[in-house]
């Protein structure tokens, strides 16, 4: 079984529907290697929603000392999932150097400062445009920025695109796709498998949900090895969610190992 890297609790993360105890019991009954909860840290959120989209962090570690004493056996790692603005990797890279995280995924919910989620207005614009232009702030993020591990969900711009075929191809954007790839493996950052992503494309009945073959080739032939695989779980009947086929279909292009970070050092286990 897995380590599932990327996941959410409603104790922090306000969009999250389950608790620790729902996520623990759930790895438990999957049998995983363990999880790592990465509650939502997004600073200067441009969107008044109506609830935070930052948490205090030190409660984070006091009352996760609980959910560590009920997972026993299972390990359960602390990491957090930050919302990336240029303005704030200064920001983050100090804030992150005063807590004991096991894991700091960085990630990118904005696309010319609006969360698609929300706002699907920056999809009036063409695909390839609207994909060009999200991979090179996904490569001036990994840039810019400096403490954190994994680059989360780079396909986050194709879940909520409204184009008939709205998969994000290497294809599309080869010049920025190399550069963010190569800052990735410059950096010895590690890149997500988010199955969250493969989950809604399939539900949109899109034959090809999985990530683009061609991504992974240039990532791997760059000489990229790291990749984590993520849930991005908000509820607990996702947890590990695809991660069989994808770790199957990740193996074909070389991959061997599934990437999880105990005190932010790298570990890997077998992807098959
Ligand atoms: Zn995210
Ligand atoms: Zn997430």
């Amino acid at each position: 079984m897995y380590t599932d890297n990327h996941n959410h609790t409603k104790h922090f993360s306000s969009d999250a529907k389950m608790s620790a105890k729902e996520l623990i019991d759930a790895c438990k009954a999957l049998g995983m290697n363990g999880v790592a909860v990465t509650e939502h840290y997004e600073g200067d959120y441009p969107h008044d929603i109506g609830e935070s989209q930052i948490f205090d962090i030190p409660s984070f570690f006091e009352e996760s000392k609980t959910w560590i004493e009920y997972a026993g056996d299972l390990p359960l790692y602390r990491g957090i999932e930050l919302g990336y603005q240029k303005h704030l990797c200064a920001f983050y890279d100090d804030m992150i150097a005063k807590y004991p995280f096991d894991s700091v995924i960085m990630s990118n919910h904005l696309y010319k400062g609006k969360d698609p989620y929300f706002f699907r207005d920056g999809y009036e614009e063409p695909m390839i445009d609207v994909y060009t232009r999200y991979i090179e702030e996904m490569a001036d993020m990994v840039e810019g920025c400096n403490n954190f591990d994994i680059v989360g969900h780079y396909d986050y711009i194709n879940r909520y695109a409204p184009y008939e075929n709205p998969q994000i191809k290497y294809a599309q954007c080869p010049e920025s796709f190399d550069r963010f790839l190569s800052a990735i493996i410059a950096k010895d950052k590690c890149l997500e498998i988010n199955t969250r992503s493969v989950d809604k494309m399939r539900k949109k009945g899109l034959s090809d949900a999985l990530p683009d073959p061609e991504i992974l080739k240039r990532y791997y032939e760059l000489g990229g090895r790291n990749i984590s695989l993520g849930s991005d779980s908000h509820t607990s009947d996702t947890l590990c969610v695809h991660f069989k086929e994808v770790s199957e279909y990740l193996s074909t292009f070389g991959f061997t190992e599934n990437s999880y970070y105990v005190a932010r050092k790298r570990h890997g286990e077998p992807l098959v």
